[in-house]
């Protein structure tokens, strides 16, 4: 049987990919433009651009034994890519596969749904079928290489020549509409892993950056009765706007209304988050950079946990997701899934209620030298995680029904899936209430001045504008992907000890704050002096009393 001739396999495999493998990109050039003559072109154009473009990578791939897998790995990627653009208005860019990469079994299980294999084989069990019947015909390599060379040659011409026909068209589409440029499959992905890998491998070998070396802890110990306790809570794909705290009609959030009623909890309604993403957000939020000084980019630094345990006080992170992103490596963990908690955990996850689960004995656990200093607990909650939002709460807590429980969302009516959203804000209402009374009891107790502070990583679209779930480049994503809740409450005990006012604080929650100020805001309430530390970025720092900001200042300067 004589094998299959490159330039043939190639073409061909890149026309289909460039036409099937995009249905969610020509979907959308076609909602964009209404001229029809316009549309021709343009699909015409950005059709040609993709099949040559491909052409070309593929031709540089078009030897015997590479073919196959590079033709199946590509699509695949476009089949895959197809299925969450048309079930979620996902777009690919690097930080989205650098998600991917880092996901774990709940998220995929979470995932998947029967559209899923639908879409794969219509998208690629045609040219899989075909490519894998007859392998490629072999040559000798010197002609062999000389074919490819042409072949990247004649892809790589062909996109020019559509660039200077169609160059009005093209660039002012791709001017005025960012996001489609990362909806062109395959290419998308391969441009997304050939930048994730240029930026990781460089980063790899060189260690991070020590940040405080110089921190200790503040005057305020010297004289403490009691040692500090903060809960910092860090939320999950909570968005603001769907928080009541913040005006949104329905009572998603009863209990911190009640705090914010009767004792002193503060909501901070203009928070922005670092990055549309837990990859992004949750190295940035501890990270000693703003998002403007790259907060947002792989860390290089240490983070504000290395800080706090530098200056001597007592760290630990209990998470209830897919890890930590790095942010808890040198410091003690907890992880939910390996309590095993009956009520709360099952089928490999758990409530976040699991997290305040014997809480007095994790502290007491904790190293006694350190603690009898303060500690900083961390939860990490699975929130609002979505697409399976009906999970993310218990049975017995889901005020708004019916709700939708399927992960393909548009299988839902939109208000099922905003109730079954609903109910895991409810729900975390529910988790920081409980927080709450937990350390409300250990300040009434004696055992220490408590605090906490929550804000969530980014937030959710829940099909505005078409889009659903989150990532959407950070330049182009909408306000509910952007915008989180953020509460502080203080015990008597700690407002005493920082000098902080509840008005003043008050007074100040309207005014923007970002994720940029955790890192000086946490620094700041638990009284570690170190340059590392900038006022300038401490949101509490405004309200706290005069005569104690200057001692903090000396502090750091000593
Ligand atoms: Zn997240």
């Amino acid at each position: 049987m004589n094998g299959r001739r490159p330039l043939v396999a190639v073409w061909l495999l890149a026309l289909w990919l460039a036409i099937a493998g995009n249905v969610p990109l020509w979907q959308r050039v076609d909602a964009l433009v209404s001229s029809p003559s316009q549309r021709l072109a343009l699909f015409a154009g950005l059709g040609l651009l993709v099949a040559g473009a491909t052409a070309a990578l593929l031709s540089l791939m078009a030897w015997p034994r590479v073919f196959r897998p590079v033709a199946t790995a590509l699509a695949l990627v476009s089949a895959f890519n197809t299925h969450f653009m048309l079930q979620y208005g996902a777009v690919i860019d690097p930080t989205m596969l650098a998600n991917v990469a880092q996901t774990d079994v709940r998220e995929v299980r979470d995932l998947l749904s029967w559209s899923l294999p639908v879409t794969v084989l219509l998208v690629a069990g045609m040219p899989l079928w075909w490519i894998w019947r007859r392998p490629l015909a072999t040559r000798s390599w010197l002609p062999q290489t000389g074919r490819n060379v042409l072949g990247v040659l004649a892809g790589l011409g062909l996109v020019m020549v559509v660039v200077l026909l169609a160059y009005q068209d093209l660039a002012s589409l791709m001017r005025n509409q960012k996001s489609l440029r990362y909806m062109i499959n395959p290419l998308n992905t391969v441009y997304a892993a050939t930048r994730l890998a240029a930026d990781q491998l460089p980063r790899q070998v060189r260690a991070l950056q020590p940040v405080g070396e110089d921190a200790k802890l503040g005057a305020s110990y010297a004289r403490q009765q009691r040692p500090p306790l903060l809960l910092l809570v860090v939320g999950e794909t909570a968005r603001a706007q769907s928080f009541g705290l913040n005006g949104y009609a329905r009572a998603t959030t009863p209990a911190l209304a009640r705090w914010q009623a009767e004792s002193g909890l503060v909501n901070f309604s203009q928070a922005q988050a670092c990055g549309t993403n837990t990859q992004v957000s949750l190295p940035c939020l501890f990270s000693p950079l703003t998002r403007e000084q790259g907060g947002d980019r792989i860390a290089e630094h240490e983070n504000l946990l290395d800080v706090l345990q530098r200056a001597g006080l007592a760290v630990l992170w209990i998470d209830n997701q897919a890890g930590c992103k790095g942010v808890c490596a040198r410091v003690p963990t907890v992880s939910t899934l390996d309590l095993q908690l009956p009520g709360l955990c099952g089928g490999g996850e758990c409530f976040d209620a699991a997290m305040l689960e014997r809480l007095d004995e994790r502290v007491a656990a904790l190293d006694p030298e350190r603690s009898a200093r303060g500690v900083v607990l961390v939860m990490h909650q699975m929130g609002s995680h979505g697409p399976a939002y009906f999970r993310r709460s218990p049975p017995d807590r889901k005020p708004f029904m019916p709700e939708c429980a399927s992960n393909t969302l548009h299988d839902c009516p939109p208000e099922q899936l905003v109730n079954a959203y609903d109910n895991t804000i409810a729900y975390t209402d529910h988790f920081l209430d409980t927080a709450l009374q937990w350390l409300q009891a250990r300040a009434s107790s004696g055992a220490n001045d408590t605090g906490l502070i929550y804000v969530s990583d980014h937030g959710e679209s829940l099909g505005e504008n078409g889009l659903y779930l989150h990532g959407v480049p950070y330049a182009l994503a909408p306000r509910q992907q952007t915008h989180v809740p953020m509460v502080v409450w203080l015990s008597s005990g700690l407002l005493e000890r920082t000098g902080l006012h509840t008005g003043c604080l008050r007074n100040r929650s309207a005014v923007p704050v970002a994720h940029d100020h955790f890192f000086h805001s946490v620094l700041g309430l638990m009284d570690v002096a170190t340059g590392a530390y900038e006022r300038s970025l401490d949101a509490l720092a405004p309200c706290a009393a005069a005569a104690f900001a200057q001692l903090r200042q000396t502090g750091s300067r000593q």
